[in-house]
């Protein structure tokens, strides 16, 4: 891309059109979709309600200021917020972590956020200055201040929790860092810490949210009790949305002229959320936890007798499989593009698998099998390397 900044290393091939869980290229090649974008596109490409209220939405009217009121707004609202919160709709998972920062420090006159290392929050100056990734933060310093990092899944990061902190900002599973789940007892701990001194609590959805883990939230599967959730990527399946939302009693610090957006909650992208969030049912979500139960067990089945394969992680459909230091992510990755499948990387050379949530059994289980074939042949590779000269 000549005229584009070189923020990306891209792929050899643009994806032009879709349909249901697959990709096709600008040569024809279809590829099986292990991605969803990047947790974006849960009901895939051709789901028929989605395209249809965004059609229907584009016919009406697509922008109205956020100074006059919209049902669509809360509806979806009453859709996606857990009981007893209020919602705010922003464009983006940076976005929505951003108002829960500002909201943060304004209800609680303090300054103070604790982050995790490991952890990933966004790009913007707030939410990257919380995201505990040396990389991510190099050559934009000054950062803002105020933000200190503790050990995720570490007991002893419970005895760092001070009264002086305004909010504690953490990811059930932390995706970008390598898909690595939280530990039940631990989240409990964190969570019990907040509330015993005023600390709030905020769960950074914007991954395992709307449906990824087999929960609308990942966090309702453990003991712990939110005060502020974020989420973005799949609510709108494509279309950029976010939302910040956060117990009723912080309304009192996000009064009018307190904090703003030109696009959040525009109407287009709200009819696409609402699509997703029609379909994100009692019995959708138990049919993803069923395919993540076959998913898991195939993998575990296939790949954890390899030597390359350190550990297999995740929860639903959000899968780590880690692999040792022999063999490169980006080279699996790439063979399996020729191969007809798309996955992605994250940190500590994880290959990172977020399926639509809509994917057949069927599909899922072949995936498995792409997967198996290719690391049994690197693992092969990397055991005669003379193979390789
Ligand atoms: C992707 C991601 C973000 C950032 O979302 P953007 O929409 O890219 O701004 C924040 N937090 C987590 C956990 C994410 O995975």
């Amino acid at each position: 891309m000549k005229h584009i900044f070189p923020t990306y290393q891209q792929f050899p091939m643009e994806l032009v059109s879709g349909h249901d869980w697959h990709l096709v290229d600008n040569d024809g090649k279809d590829y099986l979709d292990f991605t969803s974008g990047i947790g974006v596109c849960s009901f895939g490409y051709s789901n028929e309600l989605i395209q249809q209220n965004v059609v229907e939405q584009l016919g009406k009217v697509w922008h109205t200021s956020n100074l006059y009121p919209s049902q669509l707004q809360d509806d979806v609202a009453e859709m996606v917020t857990p009981e007893r919160m209020l919602a705010f709709f922003c464009n983006s998972g940076t976005e929505a972590n951003e108002a829960a920062f500002k909201l943060a420090r304004k209800y609680t006159g303090k300054a103070k956020i604790l982050a995790f290392k490991n952890g990933f929050h966004g790009r913007t100056y707030g939410s990257m200055s919380l995201t505990g990734n040396p990389d991510i933060q190099a050559g934009f310093a000054p950062l803002v201040p105020g933000i200190d990092f503790a050990s995720y899944n570490d007991f002893s990061s419970i005895d760092q929790m001070t009264s002086d902190y305004a909010a504690v900002i953490l990811e059930i599973v932390q995706g970008e860092g390598g898909v690595v789940p939280g530990d039940s007892h631990w989240l409990k701990a964190v969570s019990q810490k907040c509330h015993e001194l005023g600390i709030l609590m905020i769960v950074d959805e914007v991954q395992t949210g709307i449906g990824r883990t087999g929960t609308k939230f990942a966090y309702e599967q453990f003991d712990v009790d939110p005060d502020i959730v974020t989420c973005a990527k799949a609510l709108g399946n494509g279309l950029p949305i976010g939302a910040m939302l956060g117990k009723k009693k912080l309304a009192s610090a996000f009064a009018p002229g307190s904090h703003g957006t030109t696009f959040g909650g525009n109407k287009i992208a709200l009819s696409s959320a609402k699509g997703v969030l029609q379909q994100l049912t009692p019995d959708f979500l138990k049919i993803v936890q069923v395919k993540s139960q076959v998913v898991f067990d195939a993998l575990e089945k296939a790949l954890r007798p390899l030597s390359i394969v350190k550990d297999i992680s995740g929860l639903g459909l959000m899968i780590g499989i880690h692999l040792t230091g022999n063999v490169k992510v980006g080279d699996v990755i790439a063979d399996l593009q020729q191969q007809g499948i798309l996955t992605l990387s994250a940190e500590h050379n994880t290959l990172r698998l977020l399926p639509p949530l809509v994917m057949s059994e069927h599909d899922l289980l072949a995936g498995v099998n792409l997967i198996q074939n290719e690391l049994q042949k690197q693992a092969v590779l990397e055991k005669s390397p003379i193979d390789q000269l």
